[in-house]
């Protein structure tokens, strides 16, 4: 017997499914070529049912959805205290690629955006690239509860073409705030970037961060509960970059967006979700995703400030 769930992530995805607003990302061809028909839906619960339709097996990149995952190793690493010492936490209000630090602070304005992204991938533990980046993949397959990979074509071609977030690493230098080599930095960045995944994994990924830390099915602990808290604490005020504000209107959960077409949205102690869907808005966020997650939190009275 199909559930309430199925029977609402079906009638989502048939609302959205028409909806071919947007464009894929174009800035390297690996992107420009992905499919932008492809959609799927991904409910998970904090126990681990999965509820899924559509391209819910499909594989894209993570993108920017890595965001949160590479600041919460940076906080477990290094500790609230140094990991706020190089990055805010307020909202910045500008595209994710800003070439820009708060002008009071001279940091990055928060963990979400580039700056800070980069910021924290050069705080992620190891004694190499290849030991951090080994870390970073076993943390996000922990999340998702199966081994992830890279994707080598995305991860060259990110690194061949990434002018601008290599502006951002070598402004990071000069202020202090990269404290060794950007180069090294951007290498980890574009890399995690370039972690290929599914629907189905990112629902994994949402309900691991729903059910505090804890992947629903295999067990395993992958984030304290303090962290936890403040990765989505994060996610919500910064997650859906300058669209934050309506996000949190329209939609109130944290979430994280990519734009390889991924959207991840929690909602603490009961679900995770995942959208893909590569057409992106011009904030970088899938349009689908956004309207998906939108209808999904309506009928399933998901925001976080709804009161039964
Ligand atoms: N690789 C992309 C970049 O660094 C990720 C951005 C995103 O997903 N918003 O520009």
């Amino acid at each position: 017997m199909r559930s309430v769930v199925d029977e609402v992530i079906a009638q989502v995805f048939e609302l959205c499914r028409h909806d071919t607003g947007g464009a894929v990302a174009d800035y390297i061809p690996e992107l420009a070529s992905a499919d932008p028909d492809r959609f799927g839906i991904c409910v998970v619960t904090s126990q681990g049912h999965t509820y899924e339709i559509g391209d819910s097996t499909a594989e894209f990149t993570i993108q920017s959805i890595s965001k949160p995952l590479t600041y919460a190793m940076a906080l477990a690493d290094r500790g609230p205290d140094a990991v706020a010492a190089r990055v805010d936490v307020e909202p910045s209000g500008e595209p994710f690629n800003e070439i820009s630090l708060d002008p009071i602070t001279e940091r990055p304005r928060n963990p979400m955006i580039n700056a800070g992204a980069i910021t924290m991938a050069s705080m992620v533990g190891g004694r190499n690239v290849e030991e951090r980046f080994e870390r970073v993949l076993s943390a996000y397959s922990a999340f998702a509860g199966r081994r992830l990979r890279l994707d080598e074509q995305v991860y060259r071609s990110e690194a061949r073409t990434g002018y601008r977030n290599r502006a951002i690493g070598y402004m990071l230098r000069s202020f202090d705030i990269l404290g060794s080599e950007p180069d090294a930095a951007l290498d980890l960045y574009f890399r995690q970037c370039s972690i290929a995944l599914t629907c189905r994994d990112l629902g994994m990924m949402a309900a691991t961060l729903a059910n505090n830390g804890v992947n629903p099915l295999t067990r395993e602990r992958v984030l304290a509960p303090a962290l936890v808290e403040r990765t989505l604490s994060v996610m919500t005020t910064c997650g859906m970059y300058d669209a934050a504000g309506a996000w949190v209107a329209e939609v109130g959960l944290p979430a994280k967006s990519g734009v390889g077409g991924g959207v991840l949205a929690v909602l603490p102690g009961q679900l995770g979700i995942a959208v893909f869907s590569p057409r992106l808005d011009a904030h970088g966020n899938s349009v689908r995703g956004v309207q998906a997650c939108r209808e999904l939190s309506r009928l399933l009275e998901l925001h976080f400030m709804h009161v039964v």
